[in-house]
């Protein structure tokens, strides 16, 4: 691999990889911390932490634990936050964020095209609380300034939407936001690294570290980075939802975690070099592809502007088959050919692939789905660690041999080089 060239912006990895954790005795990783409580040196001390928290203590892992303290303070570094904490799912972490900025009346400007379990969270699950959501395309900054009401109590985005992989103005939308005296959170689990949504001015940023970030498919797991007075408010014994709901991160997951974070920005560069040359070849054959670091994308400026040059346009990218007909067949013969897995979930060394309209956004109604252009043909692409990427090419381009696919005017100009 080319070395990167170095950039006058901070490198999002340098905080993380100038941590210094070391194990009880000395180990090059931090011990796994094994206990659900922890002793006290006085009923004094003990007390204090019911009256909000002593320093440098725990007291039941259900609220906080060294492993996953060692986790979170990662994150926070590569997030660029004061402070982060770990959730058993990504899910966790949106759902304790939300329930944490909401209370009933509260109103949710939310990006459309959120992810499928976020999109039925603020649909069909929190209105029972009271708590609603009005869905916008945020990048129509007027419509998002218009659909402001007192109510309001927080803007939702995502760094990257999905499927459709457009990329909302974040800064401007902090802008609005603290305009309103509420908080931006994003949801920054397609494009680690890439972008660094605080910079933008987010207020919340939130992973699924089930993705990329730990990047093996075998665990689901998440974090919310923030201010250490949002995440103690989160975590507070009597009020806090992550220590009422109880979604904790065990500390065996919290260590192995931590230990596939540092390997991040090279697994990142490697998905978003092969995802590049995925994504021009099927452009260059006319296909209609969406990918971020394509010369036709449709927010190229935007994505240009956010995010962190050395480490490319990511790991995902979208192919229209055409229809549900062509997309069944097209992922079939994928996995046949061994290019990758027809699986949810992305981020994995391997391949992954679904037809996205009737799998992981089948939550969103099918007329709001055609009317925001997601159509059932639509292939989500999450491309892998593949160690030779021509040849992977090569199986994926017989794939296509015969199938009806939309395509467009071949176009020869793509990119530049990772
Ligand atoms: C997977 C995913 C989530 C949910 O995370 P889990 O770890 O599966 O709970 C949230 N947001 C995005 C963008 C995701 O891809």
């Amino acid at each position: 691999m080319d070395v990167p060239p170095s950039s006058p912006v901070p490198d999002p990895f340098d905080a993380v990889s100038d941590l210094q954790v070391f194990g009880e005795f000395g180990e090059v990783n931090p011990s796994i911390s094994d206990g659900s409580t922890f002793t006290f040196l006085s009923p004094e001390r003990m007390e204090q932490m019911f009256q909000g928290g002593a320093e440098g203590c725990y007291l039941y892992a259900r609220q906080e634990n060294p492993s996953g303290h060692a986790l979170g303070e990662a994150l926070a570094r590569l997030e660029g936050t004061e402070a982060a904490h770990v959730t058993s799912s990504g899910m966790a972490a949106i759902a304790a964020t939300l329930l944490g900025l909401c209370r009933s009346g509260s109103v949710i400007l939310a990006e459309r095209t959120v992810y499928g379990g976020t999109y039925a969270l603020l649909r069909n699950f929190l209105p029972r609380f009271g708590i609603t959501t009005r869905f916008l395309d945020l990048a129509d900054l007027a419509a998002v300034r218009e659909a402001f009401r007192p109510e309001v109590a927080l803007v939702y985005a995502e760094s990257l939407t999905n499927p459709l992989l457009r990329t909302p103005p974040l800064g401007a939308l902090a802008e609005l936001a603290h305009a309103h005296r509420v908080p931006l959170v994003v949801d920054n689990t397609f494009t680690p690294l890439i972008m660094t949504p605080a910079r933008e001015g987010a207020d919340v940023v939130i992973h699924s570290l089930t993705k990329f970030i730990n990047g093996m498919s075998d665990c689901v797991g998440g974090v919310i980075c923030g201010s250490r007075a949002f995440l103690e408010k989160l975590t507070d014994v009597h009020e806090g939802p992550l220590m009422l709901l109880g979604p904790t991160m065990d500390s065996l997951r919290a260590a192995q975690i931590y230990k596939n974070l540092h390997t991040l920005p090279v697994r990142m560069r490697a998905h978003s070099a092969n995802a590049l040359v995925y994504a021009s070849r099927l452009e260059a054959l006319g296909c209609r592809v969406t990918y971020p670091g394509l010369a036709g994308y449709a927010d190229r400026e935007i994505f240009e502007r956010q995010r962190h040059a050395r480490y490319g346009y990511g790991g995902l990218l979208t192919l229209d088959a055409g229809d549900l007909p062509s997309a069944r067949t097209l992922v079939l013969r994928l996995q046949d050919a061994g290019v990758g897995w027809l699986a949810v979930s992305l981020g994995f060394h391997r391949t992954l692939f679904s037809p996205s309209g009737v799998s992981t956004s089948s939550e969103i109604p099918p007329e709001e789905r055609d009317a925001m252009g997601l159509g059932e043909g639509l292939v989500r692409i999450s491309v892998g660690l593949d160690h030779d990427i021509e040849r992977s090419w090569q199986r994926l381009h017989r794939c296509l041999e015969g199938l009806p696919l939309p395509r467009s005017e071949p176009r020869r100009e793509t990119t530049v080089r990772l």
